[in-house]
């Protein structure tokens, strides 16, 4: 199956950090392999800008690097590279001081789309408004992109959402999550309201639970002590989790329409439950294989900071009431691997005598890796032994879909950074959102640290704490067995 790929609007996209860790590895190779799939302008124009001195001629030799890298080989086409970096160039600006704003205003045209990728620390993030705003850079039509994190609670983000808003419309405002820029993740949309298959059954009286699981192998090594200022639940749960939950959750949008979206998601953050203690636990991995414990990654002898997180979620409305949604996320775990596990209700009444029961259906949707999804079915087991059942999944891999090459499905900042050009808000969070579930997160946190609870140890290479089984296991669930 050959994806279509329509071009965009030809756009001036300016990346403010464009000497980061985050441009190099996602930003400027994925609009590399955009611009390869014919997909960007060739009048398009991508300008750096960051406080190191450096020429447009000296970024497009450190861009060649990265690509390189983060592009596989073989997409790595020397003259659509050398076209690519043509259009490159770089602006030193520093966001707190004057200069560079007049030849950035000099170089951005007014006719074209213009984009403000905000690739720096938050606390930026107000300056950089500010200055496109009193240079006379920014106009009504441009649109700005900011990352991760939004605010650390509800206060944090509130300040951020009114710096941004003093200069720009929420129209003008894209919120990065990149989990919903992945394939599998817009999938569960087409899923859920393309078929009419799930929808009559997508509900408590049908589906036992949810699992969302997003598990790394690595720890925090190298950044640790910029971890220990956030933690799983601030860094996955109240921001990607939280997005995934809410697309499983969600109302069917009116339309696929960015308001009609946010709004539905936003309904399913407020009809969350509040959180007890005794459905939350917390783990910090230990030394193990060769590597260090979090607490010295994290160089914070004394850090209750958690980089394990499991936890029971309800939601109070008509569809979700008693259908329990767990979470779990953490670094240095068994496997890589992040998926969605909506299983399924009994039977209400067997009337086969299977030797091995009768097994719930699941629905996976497997983000990473392989991402994919699958359907577990019981079936007659083949052959003449009677009638005798047995599971099997219906599986749907994009990359055999694609006939085996993932090298096109586009990364989730490809898809992204083209939906802001397109000017397309609909994967993105809104103020409001991210406010909402800022409510529900800082409860939860103050609650633990008001208690003063520790993080339990746990075995790199593990599942996690023990105490995580105990919170499927008094349900009389299991968490799924995660592999890579
Ligand atoms: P980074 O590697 O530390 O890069 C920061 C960038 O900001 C550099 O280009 C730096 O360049 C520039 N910068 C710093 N101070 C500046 C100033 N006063 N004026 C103008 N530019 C300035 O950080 P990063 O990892 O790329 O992350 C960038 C943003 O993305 C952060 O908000 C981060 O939380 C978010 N994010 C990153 C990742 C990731 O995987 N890296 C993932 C999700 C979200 P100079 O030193 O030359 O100024």
């Amino acid at each position: 199956m050959v994806s279509r790929v329509i071009p965009v609007e030809t756009f001036d996209l300016v990346i403010f950090g464009a000497t980061g860790d985050l441009a190099h590895r996602k930003i400027l190779p994925g609009l590399y392999r955009r611009f390869l799939a014919g997909q960007i302008p060739a009048e398009s124009r991508t300008i750096g800008a960051a406080r190191s001195v450096i020429t447009s001629e000296d970024f497009r030799t450190t861009i060649d690097e990265p690509i390189a890298e983060f592009v596989p080989k073989s997409r790595q086409d020397p003259a659509a590279i050398a076209q690519f970096l043509a259009q490159l160039h770089y602006i030193p600006i520093d966001a707190k001081g004057e200069g560079g704003w007049p030849a950035l205003r000099d170089l951005v045209r007014p006719n074209v789309v213009k984009a403000f990728y905000f690739s720096v620390a938050p606390s930026l993030f107000g300056d950089l408004a500010e200055r496109l705003h009193q240079h006379g850079i920014a106009d009504a039509t441009c649109r700005i992109v900011v990352e991760k994190p939004f605010g650390r609670d509800l206060a944090s983000a509130h300040a951020l959402n009114q710096s941004l808003a003093a200069h720009f419309s929420e129209q003008q405002i894209y919120r990065i999550d990149h989990y919903l820029g992945k394939e599998t993740v817009q999938n569960l949309m087409a899923v859920r309201f393309a078929n009419i298959l799930f929808e009559p059954i997508w509900k408590a009286q049908y589906i036992d639970h949810v699992q969302i699981t997003v598990g790394e192998t690595v720890g925090v090594e190298g950044r640790g002590a910029y971890y220990d200022t956030s933690g799983a639940m601030r860094d996955m749960v109240q921001n990607h989790m939280m997005q995934l939950l809410c697309l499983i959750a969600m109302e069917p949008p009116y339309h696929f329409d960015p308001n009609a979206v946010r709004d539905e998601k936003l309904k399913v953050i407020r009809a969350l439950d509040p959180v007890e203690p005794k459905d939350i636990v917390r783990g910090q991995y230990l030394a193990g294989g060769g590597q260090g414990s979090y607490i010295e990654h994290s160089e914070n002898p004394d850090s209750r900071t958690e980089s394990y997180i499991a936890m029971k979620v309800g939601i109070s409305n008509w569809r979700w009431k008693g259908t329990p949604f767990y979470l779990r996320t953490g670094k240095r775990l068994r496997s890589r691997a992040s998926e969605i596990a909506i299983t399924f209700k009994a039977p209400p009444h067997s009337i086969f005598d299977n030797p091995g029961g009768i097994h719930e259906n699941v629905l996976v949707i497997r983000l990473q890796p392989n991402e994919g999804m699958t359907l577990t079915v019981m079936i007659k087991e083949p052959g003449p032994g009677g009638m005798r059942l047995t599971e099997v999944p219906l599986d749907m891999s994009f990359a055999d879909a694609l006939g085996g090459d993932l090298a096109d499905v586009p990364d989730a900042y490809e898809r992204l950074i083209m939906d802001v050009i397109r000017g397309n808000q609909t994967l993105f969070m809104r103020g409001d959102e991210v406010e909402a579930a800022w409510a529900w997160t800082d409860p939860i946190i103050n609650g633990w640290e008001a208690r003063g609870d520790k993080p339990r140890g746990y075995q790199p290479g593990s599942n996690g704490p023990d105490d995580a089984l105990m919170l499927m296991h008094r349900d009389g669930r299991r968490w799924r067995e995660i592999k890579e």
